[in-house]
Formats: structure tokens, C-alpha cells, sequence
């Protein structure tokens, strides 16, 4: 009655780890991973998990935890890793039959790539491709200043606060580039051109991840 066969365990096992596909779409504010994330997600039947988004529902809603995320959000400062975290281990709840995920501005830290992984651990899957996209500095303020005229965000309209956040990436975020590094995980994509030409590279790249 208890005769399991163990090698069938692990094959339903290999399918599932195979079947779930997690990417992180990685780079700094302005780079455009909103956009091309609505694309992939359509294309890639992935659940999109921002971080950003889900902070703004939460301080639209006037939650506890949305009121205090405002007040590092509008500074240009990190929320708090477990925070954000614990955001993210409740949507991957929420989601228990997605085909995989795509994390856009998570993980933005060491602590919380390193949470990620465990999490991802415990679901028997792990990250299978981190795409930076890289765009310059000069280039970047002016699409963050030009988004703030009319996306009512308000950490896009004051210069001071979008070099912060430019700043708090170069020392924060990067890191975690480093992190995927060392697993081969990581490949840059060039995130200048226009939406279609930065598309077909993501795509591209995650085709052949999948082959
Ligand atoms: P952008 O990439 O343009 O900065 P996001 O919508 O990703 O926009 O993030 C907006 C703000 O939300 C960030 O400046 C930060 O304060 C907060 N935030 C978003 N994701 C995270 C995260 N993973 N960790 C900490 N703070 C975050």
C-alpha cells in the first residue's frame, strides 16, 4: 500500500522544475522593465510580480504597510527588504499553478536575491535567466523626468529624488548582479532603441534559454 516508486517521484519532480520558468528582468529605474515586462508576460504566460506595483496598490489602498513604504518611496530609498519579501512570498502563494514568474524591480538587494532563492527552493524551482537592460545615466533621467509629467508618480518629477535612487542602485542593487554572476544566470541586454528592437532582444535571448 505504501509502495512508492521513487523513481516516478522524481521524474514528476524534474517536469515540474522543468515546466516552471522564473525570470528576473533586472536594471536601474528608467530602464524600461515595466514596458517590456507587460510584453514578456503576454508573450511567456508568466506572472508578473512588481515590487513597485504592488507597493503603490498598497498605498493607494492606504494600507499600514503602504503608508509607511510612501514615506522611503518618495525619499528615493529601498522599503525595508522583509517588507518587501513578505509581498513577494505572498504572491507566490496566491499564484501556486503559474508557469513560472517575472520579477521585475525585485530582488534589489543581497538579502533579498538570497530570500528569493530560498523561496523559489521551497517550490522545488529556481531562476533560470536574470536580463539586465542597460541604458545610461543621462538617458534614464530624462525618461524617468519625461514618465513624471504624466504617470502622477511622484518620485518622478524631483531630479534630486531620481539621482538618489539612481545612487541607492549603483550601491544596492548591483550587487545582486554579482550574485547571479557567479550561478552564469546573468546576461546583459542593451536597453536603448525602441520598445520592439529591446523586445525582440529579450526574446531572443529567452528563446534560446528555453531551446
Ligand atoms: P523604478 O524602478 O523606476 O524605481 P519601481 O516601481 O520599481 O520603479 O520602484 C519604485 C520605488 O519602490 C523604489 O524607488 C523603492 O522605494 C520601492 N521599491 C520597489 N521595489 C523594491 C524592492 N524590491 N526593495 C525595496 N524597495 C523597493
Amino acid at each position: 500500500m505504501y509502495d512508492i516508486n521513487l523513481t516516478s517521484v522524481y521524474y514528476i519532480y524534474r517536469l515540474d522544475e522543468k515546466l516552471m520558468f522564473n525570470l528576473i528582468l533586472f536594471g536601474p529605474p528608467g530602464s524600461g522593465k515595466g514596458t517590456q515586462s507587460d510584453k514578456l508576460v503576454e508573450q511567456y504566460g508568466l506572472i508578473h510580480l512588481s515590487t513597485g506595483n504592488l507597493l503603490r496598490e498598497e498605498i493607494s489602498n492606504k494600507t499600514p504597510l503602504g503608508l509607511e513604504a510612501k514615506k522611503f518611496m518618495d525619499k528615493g530609498q529601498l522599503v525595508p527588504d522583509e517588507v518587501v519579501i513578505g509581498m513577494i512570498d505572498s504572491s507566490l502563494e496566491q499564484h501556486k499553478k503559474a508557469r513560472g514568474f517575472l520579477f521585475d524591480g525585485f530582488p534589489r538587494t543581497v538579502a533579498q536575491a538570497k530570500a528569493l532563492d530560498k523561496l523559489l527552493e521551497l517550490k522545488k524551482t529556481s531562476i533560470a535567466s536574470v536580463l539586465a537592460l542597460e541604458v545610461n545615466d543621462e538617458e534614464l533621467i530624462k525618461r524617468l523626468l519625461n514618465r513624471g509629467k504624466t504617470s502622477g508618480r511622484s518620485d518622478d518629477t524631483n531630479e534630486n529624488v531620481i539621482r538618489k535612487r539612481l545612487t541607492v542602485y549603483n550601491n544596492e542593487t548591483t550587487p545582486v548582479a554579482d550574485h547571479y554572476k557567479k550561478s552564469k544566470k546573468f546576461l546583459a541586454v542593451n536597453g536603448e532603441g525602441s520598445i520592439e528592437e529591446i523586445f525582440s532582444r529579450l526574446s531572443e535571448a529567452i528563446d534560446k534559454k528555453l531551446k
